[in-house]
């Protein structure tokens, strides 16, 4: 190829396009397009159309070379020539660049795949396209609801698992507003999210899902709230609820947490403070005992002896120690004994805090042994809280549940990308050789 117009249309890239003319603005890369159309029948009564004359719109394409590019496309009028057709006249249409559309079809697809397979913040991708934040969500939402929506990107799963993240922060108006993320604990994608995280609202998201979907459900992984307990029935009733191991392990980190908390406060009349003996090792007791070394082990210790005279402290350590024993056996029977004895152990202690851990663990008793015979755990998702993170972050925290729902799922849904052909690797040179 080598007329100008080929290499021009070969650059656009758009099929039933020819470049007319390209500008360069310091701003914009302008180019002018038209239609290849020349033969076109009535879309009513199939007689041969007249051109009457053009109509010029402006939309924006994919950057060019670096650029903000806008096409401008000369539409052709038609007109039906045929005097008893109702039809008069019409202007030609374009796949590529939709009526009313402000950029074209590749442009938002691709504006989508920024936000939400990248996780691109909307204000970026709209700046290098030359639009406004607005057109760019409009493409998000247009496109990747699509995507989304699509009964193949979940299909059937057959162990999921429920949590909460917080939403919105609370601040002088408002409590801290949470949404549930539903996830497929075996491929690892995030099935979908919805708003709160009662029972109801998680009753309510079961009762819309697809009741043969909800039928080949088998394990649930969830934390150790009521309210999803209590949220899968009646519709997800028949599956086998598994306390998630790693929200069993961080309420006994939080019994511990409190139990410090107050015992720092009664010994020393004030929150903890830097150079508290208990405040010191708070993060060394959390960490698992096999974790720490000797060295660790003997702060850890001298903490406790320096700021923790009833040993208080210390039992909340040893109960934390126990539950997570009870995740050290693959064996079902030897987890049972041990966390019988966690619960009986916990339930006729002294500390307050530490009874109270007990009877959590009482109430999410089969629940936690049902890890052992399932091995379910929302612990291998955790790339999908990254993301989840991630998306968060990029949109400087968001507003409207919709947008923030569509972005996650674009991030972490799983979406079956359209597949972009692999070009060529170009190589350097190998320098020539120079001989003196
Ligand atoms: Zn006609």
């Amino acid at each position: 190829m080598s007329d100008a117009t080929g290499l021009a249309e070969a650059m656009l890239g758009l099929e039933g396009f020819t470049v007319v003319a390209v500008r360069e603005d310091p701003s914009e890369l302008v180019i002018s397009v038209e239609s290849t159309a020349v033969v076109v029948g009535c879309g009513v009564c199939g007689v041969r159309a007249q051109a009457q004359d053009r109509v010029t719109i402006d939309v924006r394409d994919l950057a060019c070379f670096g650029r903000p590019t806008r096409l401008v496309w000369r539409k052709r009028r038609w007109r039906c020539r045929e005097e008893r057709c109702a039809v008069k006249t019409w202007t030609e249409e374009s796949p590529a660049a939709l009526a009313r559309q402000l950029i074209t079809w590749r442009a938002g697809l691709e504006a989508c795949r920024q936000v939400g397979e990248l996780a691109r913040p909307v204000s970026t991708v709209a700046a290098e396209l030359g639009v406004s934040w607005w057109t760019v969500m409009h493409a998000v939402i247009e496109h990747g609801t699509r995507l989304v929506d699509d009964p193949a990107r979940v299909g059937p799963v057959t162990q999921i698992g429920v949590d909460e993240t917080s939403f919105l922060a609370a601040n002088r108006d408002r409590h801290t507003v949470y949404v549930s993320t539903i996830v497929d604990l075996e491929r690892h994608v995030v099935v979908d999210v919805f708003d709160g995280n009662s029972a109801a609202d998680l009753r309510k998201w079961v009762g819309r899902a697809d009741p043969n979907w909800v039928a080949g459900v088998e394990v649930v992984a969830t934390d150790l709230t009521e309210s999803y307990r209590a949220g899968l029935k009646p519709d997800l009733a028949h599956v086998t609820v598994v306390a998630d191991p790693f929200h069993v392990v961080r309420v006994a980190n939080r019994c511990l947490d409190k139990i410090r908390r107050r015992v720092q406060n009664e010994t020393l009349g004030h929150r903890g403070r830097k150079a508290d003996p208990l405040f010191k090792i708070r993060k060394l007791m959390l960490a698992g005992a096999e974790r720490l070394d000797e060295k660790g082990t003997e702060r850890m210790l001298l903490g406790l002896r320096a700021g923790d005279p009833d040993d208080e402290v210390l039992g909340g350590w040893l109960a934390k120690e126990s539950v997570r024993d009870v995740y050290l056996t693959g064996d079902r029977a030897e987890a049972e004994v041990l966390l019988d004895k966690v619960i009986a152990g916990c339930a006729v202690d002294e500390v307050a805090e530490i009874r109270s851990l007990g009877g959590t663990l009482a109430r999410w008793r089969t629940e936690i042994l049902a890890y052992h015979d399932t091995g379910a755990s929302n612990g291998p998702t955790e790339g999908l809280n990254l993301g989840v993170k991630k998306v968060k972050r990029c949109g400087h925290g968001f507003r409207r549940f919709d947008h923030y729902r569509l972005r996650v799922l674009l991030h972490t849904g799983g979406i079956d990308w359209p597949a972009r052909p692999r070009p060529p690797h170009i190589r350097t040179r190998r320098p020539p050789h120079s001989f003196a």
